[in-house]
């Protein structure tokens, strides 16, 4: 693989076309229809030129994974960004909540109460409700964040949700671990989605809706087993180098 010079052939609408055929091929599978999929462009460490390129593809729906990144790249789009949906997708400290509730659309990785609190009163200082989904660490990696399905942050976290009224839940959101096993991944994914039937039953009060899981890697495993956003990078703008 040389990553480089593909990018360097190839545009974005050329790589969109392969991967839009194999989220329809995998819904098909599945039984579901595309619609149910939505695709997530990750742009994170790829400059405002190369989200332009894809919103000329067609696509409006976008992740990042660093607020000052995206703060800086929000100025270079100028009034675009007005017209595309970014979400955050990576960690939040909670001393940035201020900024990433001006900067982004929704945050999908809620993973603490305390973060929760945070960013509840920051959207409540700009006058806008804020989406939100919970971040699930399915594995006892050390480096990863994400709520303990089984402790007792999460139920703390479901319980004063309804109280937090800037913040809206819509679901779960998981980053398998990286072993490059499929079955590792479908495993994971599997597990979200059980989780998410189960807390939506505890919870009735509470939208649970949208499961984001699946990548480049394993994006199809990720619809089969019910996905509703896939958050594809490297397929779709090529490599980022060694910084990612
Ligand atoms: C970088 C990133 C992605 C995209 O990963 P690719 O393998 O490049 O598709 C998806 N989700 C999260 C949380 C990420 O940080």
């Amino acid at each position: 693989m040389q990553p480089d010079r593909i990018e360097s052939v190839t545009t974005f609408k050329e790589r969109l076309a392969p991967i839009e055929e194999r989220i329809c091929e995998a819904c098909g599978r599945a039984g579901r229809a595309r619609e149910e999929v939505r695709l997530m462009a990750v742009s994170k460490l790829h400059p405002a030129p190369a989200i332009a390129e894809a919103v000329e593809a067609g696509v409006t729906l976008f992740g990042e994974n660093r607020v000052q990144e995206f703060e800086c790249k929000r100025v270079d789009l100028g009034g675009l960004a007005a017209d595309i949906d970014v979400h955050l997708i990576g960690h939040l400290q909670s001393n940035k909540s201020a900024k990433a509730a001006e900067l982004f659309s929704a945050i999908d990785t809620l993973d603490s109460l305390r973060l929760a609190e945070r960013l509840n009163d920051a959207a409540g200082k700009l006058g806008r409700g804020l989406p939100v989904l919970i971040e699930i660490k399915l594995s006892d990696e050390a480096a990863k964040t994400g709520l303990d399905p089984t402790g007792r942050e999460i139920e703390d976290l479901l319980a004063r949700m309804p109280s937090l009224t800037n913040l809206s839940v819509r679901g779960l959101m998981t980053v398998p671990p990286f072993d490059g096993n499929p079955d590792t991944a479908r495993h994971c994914f599997r597990e979200l989605r059980k989780l998410r039937d189960e807390l939506f039953a505890r919870h009735p009060g509470l939208d649970f809706g949208e499961l984001s899981m699946g990548m480049s890697g394993d994006f199809e495993i990720a619809i089969e087993e019910g996905s509703t956003v896939v958050r594809i990078g490297t397929a779709l703008f090529g490599g980022r180098g060694a910084k990612a």
